[in-house]
């Protein structure tokens, strides 16, 4: 099956010099939901204005459903609808405007772009804001114009840079049932976020960016098992040797008395204490490390900088 999304040896070095992309590679499977996930500077709105040939790359090559955007950026345009984190509609424009031109540009016949806009205005909790002028709209609501805009030519693949930044919880709620409804009925969704909450909530597969390098690309599920190992810090009576072991455990001695221990999902720690206790080693007491996703998100994010 063709890629929705296949990026090869992509790296871009800015005019100045810096180098946002060190050579990426991605694929996006047809109908999956996927992350790019990273913490500010990764660069992955460097990847997305690639892909939307608003930035011009240094090397690689990308192709949108089997389309190179080298060859024929025109079609690739056609399966590929994009809303990057800055608003960039005409603000003096109305809101249902904006949606029937974009249709325009792509040739869609006025009654299908009415109809479209009807759809989307009313999917999208727009319907009342239909004549309002596009910067009279909150932060939220002109987020969600841009959702309308990108899709309203049917694109197979939907590509959202942030697009929760600066959106209340509630809104975000409704965004993530919108999502998770046009992923449901075939669209491909690429979302770009630095927050793991969201990849988890929406995704099924991530790659995790940082320093323009591609760190992880495995499926959510696998990267969370790993996520969810419990930490716990052992002090123990006596002197430790550091090449204490426990078969079968991950097990660290991080000092004399202290033993750290990596607990995952099916194991038993009790079975770590007979183990210390067949050694001679008395644990004395026992604290459980602060091991938020996100700590270990940060941990995986340093391991690999
Ligand atoms: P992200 O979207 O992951 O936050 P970006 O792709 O926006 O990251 O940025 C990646 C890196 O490239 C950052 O260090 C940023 O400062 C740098 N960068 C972005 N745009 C430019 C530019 N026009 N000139 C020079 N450096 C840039």
């Amino acid at each position: 099956m063709t890629a929705a999304l296949k990026i090869e040896g992509l790296e871009k070095t800015y005019d100045n010099g810096f180098v946002a992309l060190q050579g990426i590679d991605l694929t996006v499977e047809p109908g999956d939901f996927f992350a790019l996930l990273g913490p500010n500077g990764a660069g992955k709105s460097t990847t997305i204005g690639i892909i939307s040939s608003l930035v011009a790359k240094s090397a690689g090559k990308v192709c949108v459903h089997g389309v190179d955007i080298d060859r024929n950026f025109p079609l690739a345009k056609t399966h590929l609808g994009i809303v990057p984190q800055e608003f960039n509609f005409n603000v003096f424009e109305k809101v249902e405007d904006i949606l029937t031109n974009q249709a325009g540009y792509y040739g869609i016949p006025r009654i299908e772009a009415l109809r479209r806009t009807e759809h989307f205005l009313d999917r999208l909790g727009l319907t009342e804001k239909r004549d309002t002028r596009a910067r009279m709209l909150s932060g939220g609501m002109k987020r969600r114009l841009m959702i309308a805009r990108a899709l309203i030519h049917s694109p197979k693949l939907l590509i959202l840079d942030e697009p929760t930044a600066g959106v209340d919880i509630e809104m975000r709620r409704s965004m993530y049932d919108f999502l998770r409804e046009i992923n449901a009925s075939g669209t491909t969704i690429i979302l770009t976020t630095h927050y793991l909450e969201e990849a988890e909530a929406l995704c099924r597969n991530m790659a995790i960016i940082n320093h323009g390098k591609i760190v992880t690309n495995r499926s959510i599920k696998d990267l969370l098992r790993d996520l969810h190992k419990e930490v716990f810090l052992l002090d123990c009576a006596g002197q430790l040797s550091s090449e204490l072991t426990v078969p079968g455990f991950d097990l660290e001695v991080l000092d004399d008395h202290t033993v750290q221990v990596a607990i995952e999902k099916g194991q038993n720690l009790a079975e770590v204490f007979a183990a210390l206790h067949e050694k001679q080693v008395s644990v004395v007491s026992m604290r459980n490390e602060a091991n938020r996703l996100e700590q270990m998100f940060v941990n995986l994010l340093e391991q690999t900088a």
